[in-house]
């Protein structure tokens, strides 16, 4: 027994499936989680000792590696000047005015605690401004655990088996209406059977909780489109691409604007941060300047605000995005020619700092349910091969990988050198 086994079990004891929040649990692959000690860089610690190089990075946050000096300082520093306020501060001031400076279509900003608030919030907004009831999501897309989100969800949600989620009245969840990804005839007809009562579509504007599906030429533009035509607000969930996509996340990359942007993970640094924002207007709709109610004792509190200050400064650096664009192809491109040399199909995506792979021999798989025809044996086997080589992926095939700054020349080879030769092994 490994020490991770052993917590693992304690943990059961206590804590629902040992964990707080569902795909840790390693349902996804099997087996006992890695309970983690430490983390540094590109590498996390079990409690075991052994180090893996680490390609979740916390979901998506730890965008500069772990632990990094500038955002620990910027942490420590705030530490020193109390821990919470619950009043305003000039940090999120400069917050807010960061956020807009690198997101242009947000126009005014408020921070929450964690992405589910976002855009729970940022539903509740675009419901009260247009005064409409239904919304509009996809299938496979997942954003946080909010009632009206939970229909037909990915991530956990997906890995279990269970996409959408009893504890939910038919009464709430009869107003979400649910499309098919990368598909703008399955929008165009929901919106002639509802023309005046659907408040907003919300997307992924790159798919990340059915691991990694971007979206196909003409498919964000035709949203806006169509959001125009029928006077709902277009909210692109950025939680997990923004500034990991591109400095101005995936509507930056891909030229969309959006009414509304949610945002998470990366903005805290590391610490528990969401926000939603957008056209003022709209933003204004939002107690205290207007009706639709909102709050949190702990939104935009100083530490995670330094924390991912910090963070955003480093990520303004010259070239960052670049590098972290290159890193990322290696990977996603070497994982392919790895197995693609050992007889495996495999197809790919990447964009910016995240990447997925598909066991399959379709060639380019843009759709929900290309991912759901995907070998769902190999997932498992190559996870562990790699797990066992030190390399932390996603423990899910419906989950997209990360890179950081911190991953370096040597990480990327010996990645690659353990996909080659777990890939080999699956071979025989
Ligand atoms: N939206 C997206 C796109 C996400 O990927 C996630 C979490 N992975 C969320 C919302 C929810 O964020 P949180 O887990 O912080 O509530």
């Amino acid at each position: 027994m490994t020490r991770s086994d052993t917590l693992f079990e304690q943990a059961k004891k206590t804590i629902p499936g040992g964990v707080n929040s569902p795909v840790r649990a390693f349902n996804g692959v099997g087996g006992s989680p890695r309970f983690i000690e430490k983390a540094d860089g590109a590498y996390i610690y079990d409690a075991d000792g052994k180090a893996y190089i680490d390609y979740v990075g916390s979901w998506g946050p730890m965008i500069l590696g772990h632990n990094h000096p500038k955002i620990r300082e910027a942490v420590l520093k705030a530490v020193e000047n109390g821990l919470s306020f619950g009043a305003p501060t000039e940090l999120e001031v400069t917050m807010a005015e960061k956020v807009i400076e690198m997101v242009p279509s947000m126009e005014q900003v408020r921070m929450v605690s964690s992405g589910t608030e976002a855009t729970m919030s940022a539903i509740r907004l675009a419901r009260g401004f247009t005064s409409r009831d239904k919304i509009l999501k996809f299938e496979g897309c997942y954003h946080g655990h909010a009632d009206c989100l939970l229909v037909k969800a990915g991530s956990g949600a997906l890995t279990l088996g269970q996409p959408s989620s009893p504890g939910i009245p038919e009464d709430f969840a009869k107003h979400t209406l649910t499309a098919t990804y990368n598909n703008l005839e399955s929008v165009k007809e929901l919106f002639e059977q509802y023309p005046e009562e659907i408040s907003c579509i919300i997307l992924e504007p790159v798919a990340g909780n059915m691991n990694c599906i971007p979206p196909v030429e003409g498919f964000l533009e035709g949203l806006r489109a169509i959001c125009d035509q029928y006077g709902a607000l277009m909210i692109i969930d950025e939680v997990m691409t923004g500034f990991r996509v591109s400095k101005s996340g995936a509507q930056g990359h891909y030229g969309v604007t959006p009414d509304l942007t949610t945002l998470g993970k990366v903005i805290g640094g590391g610490m528990p941060v969401g926000a939603f924002g957008g056209r003022k207007d709209v933003m204004q709709f939002i107690a205290p300047t207007g009706p639709v109610y909102q709050a949190g004792t702990l939104s935009g509190n100083p530490i995670a605000m330094s924390a991912g200050l910090a963070q955003m400064d480093a990520l303004c650096e010259e070239g960052v995005y670049e590098e972290l664009a290159a890193k990322t192809k290696r990977i996603a491109e070497g994982f392919k020619a790895a197995a693609n040399k050992h007889g495996i199909p495999m197809s790919i995506n990447y964009v910016g700092g995240m990447f997925g792979f598909f066991f399959t021999e379709q060639e380019k798989v843009t759709s929900f349910e290309q991912v759901t025809k995907c070998d769902a044996d190999k997932f498992p086997i190559f996870y562990h091969g790699m797990l066992d080589e030190g390399v932390y992926l996603a423990p899910s095939a419906y989950e997209a990988g990360f890179l950081s700054m911190a991953h370096g020349e040597k990480e990327l080879e010996e990645t690659l050198a353990a996909a080659e030769r777990v890939f080999a092994k699956m071979a025989k």
